[in-house]
C-alpha cells in the first residue's frame, strides 16, 4: 500500500454578528468566525490535510474565495467535494486527527456531533477531534480568533 500523510492548519478571526460553526455544528456563542464561506476552521484544516496528503494543493486552489459560488457555503459541502477528489485519485482515508485551539466557548459538548458529521462525509469511523485552550496566551487565548490543526493518513494500492 502507498501511504501518505497530510497536515492542515487554519485560522479565522472571531467577529460579532457571525455564527460559530465548527465541524458543521452551530455552537451558541457571543461571537462567530468571519470568512468567505461559513468559516468552519476545523473543516478547513481537515480539507487542507486531505488535499496535502494527496499532493493536490490546498483549499484556496480548489475553492477560491474570489468565487461567489463559495460565499457563505457550508464547509461540509466543500469537504464532500474534497472526499470525491481524493477518491477519484484512488485514495482511501485511513484516519483524521484534529485539534481546535479556542479559549472559549467550551467545546466538549459538541465534539461527538462534529466527529459524526466528518465521519459521515469521509465514510470512516476513525475521526478524532480534540479541543484545547492556549491558557490565555496569543491570539487564540486573547479570543481574537480560533485555530485548528489536522493530520490525516490516506492510502492507495501501489502500482507495481
Ligand atoms: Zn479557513
Amino acid at each position: 500500500m502507498n501511504f501518505r500523510i497530510g497536515h492542515g492548519y487554519d485560522v479565522h478571526r472571531l467577529a460579532c454578528g457571525r455564527k460559530l460553526i465548527l465541524g458543521g455544528v452551530e455552537i451558541p456563542h457571543t461571537t462567530g468566525l468571519s470568512g468567505h464561506s461559513d468559516a468552519d476552521v476545523l473543516t478547513h484544516a481537515i480539507m487542507d490535510a486531505l488535499l496535502g496528503a494527496a499532493g493536490l494543493g490546498d483549499i484556496g486552489k480548489h475553492f477560491p474565495d474570489s468565487s461567489d459560488v463559495f460565499k457563505d457555503i457550508s464547509s461540509l459541502k466543500l469537504l464532500s467535494q474534497v472526499a470525491k477528489i481524493i477518491k477519484k485519485d484512488g485514495f482511501i482515508v485511513v484516519n483524521v486527527d484534529a485539534t481546535i485551539v479556542a479559549q472559549e466557548p467550551k467545546l466538549s459538548p459538541f465534539i461527538y456531533e462534529m466527529q459524526s458529521n466528518i465521519s459521515n462525509i469521509l465514510e470512516i469511523k476513525a475521526i478524532n477531534i480534540k479541543a484545547t485552550t492556549e491558557e490565555g496566551l496569543g491570539f487564540t487565548g486573547g479570543k481574537e480568533g480560533i485555530a485548528a490543526h489536522a493530520v490525516t493518513l490516506i492510502c492507495k494500492e501501489s502500482q507495481s
